[in-house]
């Protein structure tokens, strides 16, 4: 089924994540190419609602591909979640003759186009951009290798001062509810162990591990943690994201937590821990991710043209693929278990 919008929204929201810039480049591009307007909207689903839309030509979008962010922001907007606010958002879309939207964000904002796109029967593509890989349908997302090898380097550069101190480093990282972010920086940065959410960790397995690496000389140890990682039988500290998944509250380092635990049960090296926080989130997009995000931009562009609807654009083995909201929202995406089993053989 072929469809032609006479304009197209798009929109940044959630997370931030390096390649924002990238797909809202190729979303442009693409769809002036094809004779469409394109009408930027400023602040993810706030602008929406407050009706701060900007007509983009091919210039507005000159230059930005190295940037980190998105120039035309993001935000959090909880008057999204209620009828009343969405409501208003539409009411913006007929004002300004917007006939389908781009959004670019991760889940929760996914989950909010699923609904408004039922509601007012727009057609709305998706396109995955979170640090946290934590899709269901894509191999990967947006941001997410810019973020790895951002962690990577930290990890390197911490592991210089546990070998010289020779210390216990206990590094922190997001990735909400999954492993992914944890597992392959602590593969690429050489982590000596990685607590995932996935795998709930025995903290006497820690501490043996711990033990060995100073009992057979190499006399430092490099932990990667992710924010949602628990001990067995134990409550996630990091963290937890409310029912509606538009806000996210951080209740405390669990690398804090792990290295108090470490002392509680006597481990008597000098632990120190490290939060990267939103050092992960940002700087210029790696090739792989901008590259990404322009197959997907056009591909947004593509989707609508095909008369596609309420779908996340995805890669699977290096092809584009669409998958609706539903699925990509409710779909756990599990950790490849090789990947898994390679993270704890190379530790060993
Ligand atoms: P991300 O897209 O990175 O996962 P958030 O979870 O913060 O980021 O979601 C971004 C925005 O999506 C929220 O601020 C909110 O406006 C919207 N959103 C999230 N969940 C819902 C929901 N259940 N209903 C409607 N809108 C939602």
């Amino acid at each position: 089924m072929e469809y032609k919008p006479h304009t197209i929204g798009v929109l940044t929201s959630g997370g931030d994540a390096p390649g924002m810039n990238a797909a809202l480049r190729a979303v442009t591009r693409a769809a002036i190419s094809n004779d469409i307007k394109v009408k930027a909207i400023y602040r993810g689903y706030k602008g929406l609602i407050d009706g701060e839309v900007k007509e983009f030509t091919t210039q507005d979008v000159s230059g930005i591909i190295p940037r980190g962010g998105t120039i035309i922001k993001s935000a959090r907007c909880p008057e999204f979640t209620t009828a009343e606010g969405r409501k208003q958002a539409y009411e913006t879309l007929v004002r300004e003759q917007i006939d389908a939207l781009i959004v670019i964000g991760g889940d929760g904002t996914f989950t909010g186009a699923r609904i408004f796109a039922q509601e007012f029967n727009i057609p709305v593509i998706g396109i995955p951009a979170t640090i946290d890989n934590d899709l269901w349908g894509t191999d990967a997302t947006i941001g997410y290798d810019t973020s790895l090898s951002t962690i990577m380097e930290c990890i390197d550069k911490l592991r210089d001062t546990a070998t010289s101190h020779e210390r216990v480093f206990l590094v922190e990282v997001m990735g909400r509810d999954a492993g992914w972010i944890a597992l392959h920086s602590a593969i690429a940065g050489g982590a000596d162990v990685c607590l995932i959410p996935e795998i709930p960790y025995d903290i006497e397995k820690v501490r043996e591990k711990i033990e060995a690496r100073y009992t057979n000389r190499r006399g430092f140890c490099n932990i990667v943690i992710a924010e949602g990682a628990k001990p067995i039988g134990g409550e996630v500290v990091g963290k937890a994201s409310t029912e509606v998944g538009y806000q996210h509250i951080r209740l405390g380092g669990v690398a804090e937590k792990l290295a108090a635990d470490l002392k509680n049960i006597g481990v008597e090296h000098d632990i120190r821990y490290t939060l990267l926080g939103h050092l992960q989130r940002g700087g210029s997009p790696t090739a792989s991710d901008r590259i990404l995000a322009s197959r997907m931009g056009a591909a947004a562009v593509d989707a609508l043209l095909e008369g596609q609807r309420n779908v996340m654009v995805g890669l699977k083995n290096n092809e584009i693929v669409y998958i609706p909201f539903t699925k990509a929202i409710k779909d756990d995406k599990p950790l490849d278990k090789d990947t898994v089993r390679a993270q704890e053989i190379l530790a060993s």
